[in-house]
């Protein structure tokens, strides 16, 4: 089994957090759901060592989360700036890039990299690194199971509820396997509510976050026959719908959704000349690939990059490469 896989991993990771008293979690630019709660559990298991806790996502951070418990332990830049950490985890993070570089090597300072991105480069001294789990949540929980099951409490089983939830797009994507739904049903005994967090983060929207989607939406393209879906949100959207780019968090789904569309796209125009592009896939199309090609990566089905270019540029960079990963493969194929 993959618990027993990392035995000696989170066993390590165990010693180093008892020794250690300030210790810094960090997840990766603009934290989703999987980062957040991943962060905020583990975070709660080596507050209860007794140790200083700062946890830290760069970029923005979408105010639901906010709400879970434990999300006072997210600490301002400046916080940040003076703390000395003794001990630095990074979680959901396949790169040290992807946490701005706020991973500090070299200076006697242990990193344990714990997270499930194929792409994951293994820059911790320590790393827990599984692509069959389908969130980073699945592997705190079995740190935590291991090392420190008191640590599991109503709170913490919430946050990586939360983490499950939203990775798998609620119990749907094909990461969706029965290692997270034999621990989402875990977390239900623990004390997490499903219903609750199902309301709260996958139904409830802003009025803000309709307007920018009812926007995107009509950018919305198909090309390729059918097979390929595109879409955008410009700055001038966000402006005109009164919204922020980290209310967009499922769009590029809308985009992926449509019956015939095996590759689609989101491209939100972050800053002039800077855009975020989120690509998804069906079938065996590896959109990993083709985001670690310029710079990203991700997963399989689920990937993403920047793209230093205008919406324009960018669409035309990824609508050819898309092109090309359908040439040759005709389509009419099975499901996601
Ligand atoms: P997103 O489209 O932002 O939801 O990202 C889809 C998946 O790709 C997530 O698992 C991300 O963690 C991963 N991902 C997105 N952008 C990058 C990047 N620049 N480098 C590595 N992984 C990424
Ligand atoms: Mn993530
Ligand atoms: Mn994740």
């Amino acid at each position: 089994m993959s618990e027993e896989r990392f035995a000696r991993e989170f066993d390590a990771i165990a010693g180093l957090a008892a020794a250690r008293r300030r210790v810094l979690v960090l997840g990766h630019v603009d934290p989703d759901g999987d980062c957040v709660g991943s962060m905020l559990a583990l975070a709660h298991y080596l507050v209860g060592l007794g140790s200083e806790v700062v946890c830290f996502a760069p970029g923005d951070m979408a105010d639901l989360y906010r709400e879970l418990p434990l999300a006072r332990l997210f600490a301002s830049e400046e916080r940040l700036a003076s703390f000395e950490p003794d001990l630095v985890f990074a979680l959901d993070s396949p790169t040290a890039a992807r946490t701005a570089n706020l991973i500090r090597r070299g200076d006697g300072v242990p990193v344990v990299n714990i997270d499930h991105h194929p792409t994951n480069e293994r820059y911790g001294d320590i790393n827990v690194v599984d692509e069959s789990a389908s969130a980073a949540a699945i592997i705190v929980y079995r740190l935590l199971a291991r090392v420190a099951p008191g640590a599991l409490t109503p709170e913490t089983a919430g946050c990586l509820y939360v983490g499950v939830l939203m990775d798998t797009g609620g119990f749907r994507f094909r990461n969706t396997n029965a290692e997270a739904l034999a621990a989402a049903a875990r977390f239900v005994e623990l004390g997490a509510r499903p219903h609750e967090l199902a309301h709260d983060f996958l139904y409830v929207k802003k009025l803000s976050s309709l307007k920018l989607l009812s926007l995107s939406l009509a950018s919305l393209e198909v090309r390729g026959g059918g097979r390929i879906g595109v879409m955008h949100v410009s700055r001038r959207m966000l402006e005109e719908a009164g919204g922020a780019m980290s209310d967009t968090e499922g769009f590029v789904d809308y985009a992926a959704s449509i019956d015939d569309v095996e590759l689609a796209a989101l491209f939100r125009e972050v800053a002039p000349g800077e855009v975020r592009v989120s690509l998804r896939s069906r079938n065996d199309f590896n959109v990993a690939a083709l985001a670690e090609a310029h710079g990203g990566g991700g997963h399989r089905n689920a990937a993403g990059l920047t793209v230093r270019a205008g919406l324009d540029e960018a669409k035309r960079l990824i609508l050819r490469s898309f092109e090309e990963m359908l040439a040759g493969r005709p389509g009419g194929g099975g499901g996601a």
